[in-house]
């Protein structure tokens, strides 16, 4: 399971972004530890600038919100690519909910993908009840 990352605007916040504590202290986030559930609080793992000291906290604290994000099987027939390459760069579709990209130009029973879906529905991030 894969972490999505929001800030308090909504938009994705990634590893190795800055982010600024509820005392305006700036942070370098590492990585998201654990997902909001029901009961649970979402945790982040930061570094401090100062002295290099990485310690793990509650999202909030960062004003963020961690949600669970599960892995698209390797077994899916569309896989998120990483970047276009030069030979397909304008076939190269991201999806704004969970940010990942796929090859649009790639024939399968999930692509060329409708208008503004993603093949990756079944993958998203996982609702708060
Ligand atoms: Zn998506």
């Amino acid at each position: 399971m894969g972490f999505m990352i929001l800030n308090a605007a909504g938009e994705r916040v990634l590893p190795g972004e800055t982010v600024i504590d509820f005392r305006g202290d700036p942070a370098k986030l590492i990585k998201a530890v654990r997902g909001q559930a029901p009961g649970y609080s979402g945790k982040v793992l930061v570094e401090w600038p100062k002295d290099g000291w990485r310690q793990v906290y509650y999202d909030k604290v960062f004003g963020l919100v961690v949600r669970w994000m599960p892995d698209v099987p390797a077994d899916f027939p569309v896989q998120p690519v990483t970047s276009a390459t030069p030979e397909q760069p304008y076939t190269i579709a991201t999806c704004g909910t969970c940010g990942r990209s796929w090859d649009d130009a790639l024939v399968t029973s999930y692509t060329p993908a409708p208008a503004a879906r993603c093949p990756f529905e079944a993958f998203h991030p996982l609702d708060l009840p």
